[in-house]
């Protein structure tokens, strides 16, 4: 089950964390994986170079979500060397804390930059390209705060709640041609975006998760996986939470 022989994935900032969990979870079902990255290039090899090490099949693709010429032209590269794209994977984003009086506005701005036009972008140059085979899959990162809220999140949590919202009009907006369109909402999951947190923060927020751990990427690329494969055909237009039950 969930295999995913000669399909072609972009998974965008690939290069690590979640992102890196979800590039390897997809080669081994059998994907073809396209690694986006924008600064980490070295980062972005060694992802690509693990999965063909393995017997995958994997290369990189430099781009900024956040400019929608790039991702356009980096999509219309992909189809034009391997005919398609069946998965993407819109994973790239940036996490920017402060409470609502404290945001600046350019925090406010680059968090929906690349946070919501980011994906949005890529799901655009996708779903074009995936109209044409009539079929596809889009999977948008949202966040378990972007459904419950979260002090000192207001705007990262706006753009993930946004996220959900795309998730659901693009699923209808393209359900009559075979493209399911979904978001994975994450609880705490272990990676460089937590790192910068005190132990005693991450200790407040596992107390508040029933499975009373923090996440792993692993956990959160296997739900990107099913949501890739065929078996999820008829999964549209859903969130699936991988947050441990820290929002039921
Ligand atoms: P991370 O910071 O480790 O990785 C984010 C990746 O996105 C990096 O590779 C980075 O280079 C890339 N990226 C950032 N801006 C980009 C841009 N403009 N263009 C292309 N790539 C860009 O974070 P992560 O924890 O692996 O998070 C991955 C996704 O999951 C994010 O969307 C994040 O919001 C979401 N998420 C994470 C958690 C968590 O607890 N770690 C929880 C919920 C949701």
């Amino acid at each position: 089950m969930f295999k995913l022989d000669g399909k072609i994935a972009l998974v965008t900032g690939g290069s690590r964390g979640i992102g890196r969990s979800i590039c390897e979870a997809l080669a081994e079902q059998g994907a073809t994986v396209v690694v986006n990255y924008v600064k980490g290039e070295a980062q972005a090899r060694e992802v690509a170079d693990g999965i063909i090490a393995r017997g995958g099949k994997a290369e990189i693709m430099g781009f900024d979500v956040a400019d929608m010429k790039a991702a356009e032209t980096a999509v219309e590269e992909v189809v034009k060397k391997h005919g398609k794209l069946d998965i993407l994977v819109a994973n790239a984003g940036i996490s920017i804390d402060g409470l609502l009086l404290r945001l600046k506005e350019e925090d406010i701005d680059r968090l929906v930059q690349v946070n919501l036009k980011g994906s949005l972008a890529c799901a655009r140059a996708a779903t074009k390209a995936m109209m044409r085979a009539k079929t596809g899959r889009v999977i948008f990162l949202s966040s378990v705060v972007g459904e419950m809220g979260n002090v000192g999140q207001t705007a990262y949590s706006a753009t993930k709640a946004a996220l959900l919202g795309a998730a659901k009009s693009i699923a209808r907006e393209f359900a009559s041609r075979n493209i399911t369109v979904n978001a994975v909402a994450p609880g705490f999951i272990d990676t460089d975006m937590t790192s910068t947190m005190t132990d005693q923060m991450k200790d407040f927020i596992v107390k508040s998760v029933p499975l009373a751990r923090t996440g792993t990427s692993r956990e959160v690329a296997a739900a990107c996986a099913f949501l890739a494969s065929d078996e999820a055909a008829y999964v549209t237009g859903q969130v699936i939470r991988v947050n441990g039950g820290m929002y039921v």
